[in-house]
């Protein structure tokens, strides 16, 4: 990427965020190096619970907020908002944001790892043509997506992300059997909690596993349930939040 490419982008990041009253980074110094191609996804419980998922371009990272998550399952098109781009440094952010803050509520990282665009244009080139193909080589998801922008009358943001049929593509795949932080090994709640990080991922089910783990085969609408069931659990010894503030 070429050097100073990328800060403007990030106006919209700083001006919808006061860096005093949240643990998100500010756009900092933070460059991309060579070939480095990072992507993450948080799962963001804010006024609705969500997906961000960010790819590394340009030297920001674009963004994307999808309400059912990605998936590994081919046959699904989930919707995904493109939001504002995001500073390298928001890669690594786990925690919360305060009550009346832009995007309040707790944030985890659920996967990161690097992308290869597939392809010969660049993922500047992709994005502009609104058809944006790439691999992941992450600790969930892998394999072959798409991003397509919709061409439909609307707010002009409207994009969808499509798993391709590979050897990693699995149909009834359940994003939300797979709820913890590839950070911390923490659970939704227990980042809420600010709880420590876990020594051994995954070692003992919290209230939030209780509800999501299941020996169960997947079903498609169990994921539509789980925000009420993070509200549930939630709402009780931790304080309620006051999630004013809309959610990307
Ligand atoms: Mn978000």
């Amino acid at each position: 990427m070429e050097e100073g490419k990328g800060l403007m982008p990030l106006e919209e990041y700083a001006a919808k965020r006061r860096f005093q009253n949240t643990p998100e980074p500010p756009p900092g110094k933070e460059t991309s190096k060579p070939g480095a191609n990072y992507f993450c996804v948080q799962r963001h419980d804010a006024t609705r619970l969500h997906y961000d998922f960010r790819l590394e371009i340009d030297g920001v990272l674009k963004s994307w907020a999808v309400p059912k998550g990605p998936t590994l399952d081919p046959g699904l098109k989930h919707f995904a908002a493109h939001v504002e781009d995001h500073p390298l440094e928001y890669g690594g952010f786990e925690g919360n944001i305060p009550a009346g803050n832009y995007g309040a509520g707790s944030v985890m990282l659920w996967d990161r790892g690097t992308f290869d665009l597939l392809g010969d244009a660049s993922g500047e080139e992709q994005m502009a043509r609104g058809d944006l193909k790439f691999r992941l080589h992450g600790e969930k998801l892998n394999g072959d997506f798409a991003l397509v922008h919709m061409k439909v009358r609307g707010k002009g943001n409207e994009w969808l992300i499509i798993k391709k049929r590979d050897e990693f593509a699995a149909p009834g795949w359940d994003v939300e059997g797979h709820a913890y932080s590839v950070l911390s090994g923490r659970t939704q709640e227990e980042i809420a909690r600010n709880l420590p990080v876990r020594k051994t991922k995954r070692k003992t089910a919290g209230a939030a596993d209780r509800v999501w783990a299941s020996s169960r085969p997947a079903k498609t609408k169990r994921a539509a349930k789980a925000p009420d069931a993070v509200e549930a659990v939630e709402a009780g010894p931790a304080k309620k939040k006051r999630k004013s503030t809309s959610g990307a």
